[in-house]
C-alpha cells in the first residue's frame, strides 16, 4: 500500500533524511497550534495517499490562522485522487533553492533495484523522462549492493556535483536505499528533495509504498517536532553546513567546501573514516567554531577531530579563540589537532599553543591527518 506523505516522511526521519518540522492536523483546534511553532506561516499538505496535490492546489502557503481554518473546511471531506481527505499536514515554510527528484524502486521482474535522480524535481518524471531524457540519471543496483555513500559519490561526480551538494545527495541517496531494503518497500520516493537557501537537502515529499507486513513498523501517529537528523538542523542554527557521515569516527571542521572535502578524501586515503562534513560557510566567529566542535562531537561514534581552516577576511585569532573555548569545556576529551594558516595565523599559532592544543603550521593537510592517525594508533580506537 501507498503510505501518506505524513507517515512517509517518518520512515525518512528514521532513515536519517532531514523532512520539515509538521504535525497532522485532524482537527480544526489544532491550527492555531500549529501557527505558534512556525512564526506565523505554515505550509498545509492535504493528506491522501496520491499525487498531484499540488496542481490541485491541495499544498499551499498559509498566511494567518483564519486562512488556515478556511483551508481546513474547504478541504475536509473533499476528494482527491480518488481518496477523502481526513487530515491536513502543516508544516514549517521553506525557502527553496532547487528542487531535485530521487527514488529507489523495486523490480520484481529483474530481481534488483532501480535507482533514479533528477536535477529537475517538482515535476512530473514521466514528463521529464519523455522530454528530456539526458536529465535522468538511473543506476541499477543488486540485491547484494550496500548502496554505501561513495558508491553514490562516484555516481554524482560523473554528473559534476562538487562540494557539499556532492556530500549531501550521496549521503542521501545511500541512507535512502538502505532504509528502502530494511522496510522491504516497493517504492520510496523523493519528489522534490529540495535544496534550501543554506545548501541543506530536505525532503519535501515523500511518497513510499510497503509491504503490507512491514507496516508494524509505524508506531505512533504523531510527528515529533524535532528532526531525524538534530545534528543536521542544529547545523542550520549555527549557521555551518553539517552532514554526518555514515561508520565514520573522525571528525571535520572545515573551512569551505572544497577544503572540507580534501580532509575528507585524505582521511580516507589514510585507512581512517571521516564521520563528518562540516563547512563553515563565510563568516567564522569565535562562537561558531565553539558550537561546532560542541556539534561534531554529539555523534558518539567520534573518535578524533580535525580542524582545518583557511583565513581570508576572517581572523584565525577569532578561531582560535572560539577553539580554546569549545575545547576547554569538552566532558569527553578526544585527540585533536589544528591546522590553520591565512590572516592572523601567528597569533592562532600561539594562542593554541599557550592551551596545549596541537597545531600544524603548515598547508599540508596530510600532516593533519597523519597525526590523528598516529594518535588513533597509540589509543588503539
Ligand atoms: P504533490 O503535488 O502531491 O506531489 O505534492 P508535493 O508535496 O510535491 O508539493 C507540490 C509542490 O509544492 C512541490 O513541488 C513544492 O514546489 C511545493 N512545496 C511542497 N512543500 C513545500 C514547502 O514546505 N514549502 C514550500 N515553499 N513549497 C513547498
Ligand atoms: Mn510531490
Amino acid at each position: 500500500m501507498q503510505l501518506s506523505e505524513n507517515d512517509g516522511k517518518r520512515f525518512l526521519k528514521e532513515w536519517g533524511i532531514a523532512v520539515p518540522r509538521g504535525f497532522l492536523l485532524t482537527s480544526i483546534d489544532g491550527i492555531s497550534d500549529a501557527f505558534g511553532q512556525f512564526d506565523g506561516k505554515a505550509v498545509f499538505k492535504i493528506q491522501v495517499p496520491a499525487g498531484k496535490r499540488g496542481k490541485a492546489g491541495g499544498v499551499r502557503l498559509i498566511h494567518d490562522i483564519e486562512d488556515g481554518k478556511g483551508f481546513f473546511k474547504k478541504w475536509t471531506g473533499e476528494r482527491h485522487g480518488g481518496f477523502i481527505v481526513e487530515s491536513i499536514l502543516a508544516e514549517e515554510p521553506l525557502t527553496i533553492e532547487k528542487e531535485f527528484y530521487m527514488s529507489v524502486a523495486l523490480n520484481a521482474r529483474e530481481g534488483n533495484y532501480l535507482f533514479i535522480f533528477s536535477s529537475e524535481g517538482g515535476v512530473d518524471i514521466e514528463e521529464t523522462s519523455r522530454q528530456h531524457p539526458e536529465k535522468i540519471l538511473k543506476m541499477n543496483l543488486g540485491p547484494a549492493d550496500k548502496g554505501q555513500e561513495f558508491h553514490f559519490r562516484n555516481l554524482f561526480l560523473e554528473q559534476g556535483y562538487s562540494g557539499s551538494l556532492l556530500v549531501a545527495l550521496s549521503n542521501t541517496a545511500s541512507r535512502l536505499y538502505k532504509g528502502f531494503r530494511a522496510v522491504n518497500a516497493v517504492l520510496a520516493e523523493i519528489n522534490p528533495l529540495v535544496q534550501l537557501d543554506n545548501g541543506a537537502l530536505m525532503a519535501a515529499d515523500a511518497k513510499i509504498e510497503i509491504d503490507d507486513s512491514a507496516l508494524f513498523r509505524l508506531k505512533g501517529n504523531k510527528l515529533p517536532a524535532a528532526n531525524a537528523s538534530e545534528l543536521e538542523l542544529e547545523a542550520r542554527d549555527i549557521g555551518v553546513t553539517y552532514i554526518g557521515l555514515d561508520e565514520g569516527n573522525v571528525a571535520i571542521i572545515a573551512s569551505g567546501a572544497g577544503l572540507s572535502m580534501n580532509t575528507m578524501d585524505l582521511i580516507f586515503e589514510a585507512g581512517l573514516k571521516p564521520a563528518n562534513f562540516l563547512e563553515t560557510g563565510g563568516g567564522i566567529t569565535r562562537d561558531l567554531v565553539r558550537r561546532s566542535i560542541h556539534l561534531v562531537l554529539k555523534n558518539e561514534n567520534v573518535r578524533a577531530l580535525i580542524i582545518n581552516l583557511y583565513g581570508g577576511v576572517n581572523s584565525l585569532q577569532e578561531a582560535a579563540i572560539g577553539i580554546v573555548s569549545g575545547v576547554k569545556e569538552l566532558k569527553r576529551p578526544i585527540p585533536l589537532i589544528v591546522k590553520a594558516t591565512g590572516n592572523q595565523q601567528e597569533e592562532c599559532w600561539a594562542l593554541l599553543e599557550e592551551h596545549n592544543i596541537p597545531v600544524i603550521k603548515s598547508h599540508r593537510t596530510e600532516d593533519a591527518v597523519a597525526y590523528i592517525q598516529r594518535q588513533l594508533e597509540v589509543t588503539g580506537s
